[in-house]
């Protein structure tokens, strides 16, 4: 018979999670707020430092409450020491970056390097859970480093993620399905319990070899990048043709087969995921002997779309951008994050700065991360107006919703020219005609 107190630790599993980046720390705090006890482990001291002193290291909606909550009662703790952290877990997550290698393929040296740390630290049968996207074949790979040390039974499951940064919590918690690949029905039964709260609304688990579970994470955000990919093509052509890409996103994204989602025409996409997975699926690709066209175009659309804006600053401009005053509204590469890797704001910036323009910026969150990398080479300004005050131009590139609807008078009387590049779509034409704005957006008539 078990004693209650067992009954209850096995309710409550003890959880490592590996790597406390967007995945590892949402991961961690909210199999914590499920009731598990939880140990983030990270090789960056400053960070868990921080996490320590009760400190949430990224900007996430949610995530705040989630941590102080488990934190001040004790299911949620941080090392740096792996062996410390992952003591009697029953399963370790491993949500380590995978960033590109030269070759485009994802670069497996974090993932590995745990895999041989942890083979001689497992004391009893342990389910690794591989949550970062790696290439399709990495399970094996893990399996293999980790059994060159192991004494004891352990199961290595691919369980990509699928969460949204700006709404990483609410995805985690509410996962639209769970894929859980693996084939030992002893790391099926721990994980069916683990993810059971999450589920309860009956989205489902979705069982898998671990092969087709790391290439269905791949398929996910290629095809995200693609649907994104193919409407900002129909949006360059409906600039050419006279046509509006917002009707055309009407039109078809009322058709259930197409869906209202991923439609929105603008300068690009970005992130952490989008650009590193598809170039990572291209090269698995290649390395079969297979073509896969569609990706080559959606990289190749992708990259000139994020500096789709620019000829027309240029030739707006005469050519004539020496020490022209550009406001930027937004940094992050999209709402509700702090996050800038691969973000089109970059880009941008970079490109201006070269035509040899003075580039002020504003964002809600993004700006520190920002400052990390082009320190004083641009001004950090405290809200949207200070950014435009005595501007030549405007320029949007990420749709936080506090751009959508600003004071166009207010921006009037700040400034220089009443001229916006709006790389998000976030006005409408006719409004910006009646304002007597000049505005450039995408796929739509330029309003002079
Ligand atoms: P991240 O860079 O935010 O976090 C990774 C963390 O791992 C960092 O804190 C880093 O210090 C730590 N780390 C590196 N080496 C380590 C080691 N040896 N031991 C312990 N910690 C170590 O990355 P992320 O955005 O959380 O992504 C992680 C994985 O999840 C990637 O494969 C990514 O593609 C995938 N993914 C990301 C998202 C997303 O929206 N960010 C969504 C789904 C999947």
């Amino acid at each position: 018979m078990h004693s209650l107190l067992e009954h209850i630790k096995e309710l409550f599993m003890k959880i490592a999670v590996v790597g406390t980046g967007y995945v590892g720390l949402v991961t961690g705090t909210c199999f914590a707020e499920t009731g598990n006890y939880v140990t983030c482990v990270d090789i960056n001291e400053e960070k868990i430092k921080l996490m320590k002193s009760g400190k949430v290291p990224i900007y996430e909606p949610g995530l705040e409450d989630l941590f102080l909550r488990n934190t001040t009662e004790g299911r949620l703790t941080f090392t740096t020491n792996l062996k410390e952290g992952i003591k009697d877990a029953k399963v370790i997550f491993l949500a380590l970056p995978t960033p590109p290698g030269e070759d485009g393929s994802a670069d497996l040296k974090y993932i590995l390097q745990v895999a041989n740390d942890l083979g001689p630290l497992l004391e009893s049968y342990t389910v690794i859970i591989d949550k970062s996207t790696v290439p399709v074949g990495t399970s094996e790979l893990v399996k293999n480093a980790i059994s060159k040390n192991a004494k004891v039974d352990f199961d290595v499951v691919s369980n990509p993620e699928f969460l949204r940064e700006g709404v990483a919590v609410e995805d985690f918690m509410k996962p639209d399905r769970v894929v859980i690949g693996t084939e030992s029905e002893s790391a099926k039964e721990v994980l069916t319990k683990l993810y059971a709260p999450l589920v309860r609304q009956g989205n489902p688990i979705i069982f898998m070899d671990e092969r087709s579970a790391e290439m269905t994470k791949y398929a996910a955000n290629a095809f995200l990048a693609t649907k994104i990919t193919f409407m900002n093509e129909i949006a360059n052509l409906c600039e050419l043709v006279g046509a509006n890409v917002d009707d055309i996103r009407r039109g078809i994204g009322t058709d259930s087969r197409i869906g209202k989602r991923f439609l929105f025409a603008g300068i690009g996409y970005g992130g952490s995921c989008f650009p590193k997975d598809v170039q990572a699926l291209a090269k698995t690709s290649e390395e079969n002997n297979y073509q896969f066209h569609i990706l080559d175009s959606v990289m190749k659309v992708n990259e000139s779309q994020k500096t789709k804006l620019l000829p027309q600053i240029v030739q707006h401009f005469n050519s004539d951008l020496k020490g022209k005053k550009i406001a930027i509204w937004g940094l992050a590469f999209k709402p509700y994050t702090d996050d800038i890797r691969e973000a089109p704001a970059l880009y941008n910036i970079e490109a201006l700065l070269e035509l040899g323009c003075e580039v002020h910026v504003y964002d809600p969150e993004a700006m520190p991360n920002v400052e990390t990398i082009l320190g004083d080479k641009i001004t950090y300004c405290k809200s949207p107006y200070e950014t435009i005050s005595d501007a030549d131009a405007l320029m949007i590139v990420t749709e936080w919703p506090q751009f959508r609807t600003p004071d166009f008078e207010k921006m009037e009387s700040l400034l220089k020219n009443k001229v916006i590049f709006d790389g998000r779509n976030l006005y409408e034409l006719p409004q910006m005609r009646e304002l007597g704005y000049t505005y450039y957006s995408i796929g739509r008539a330029v309003v002079k």
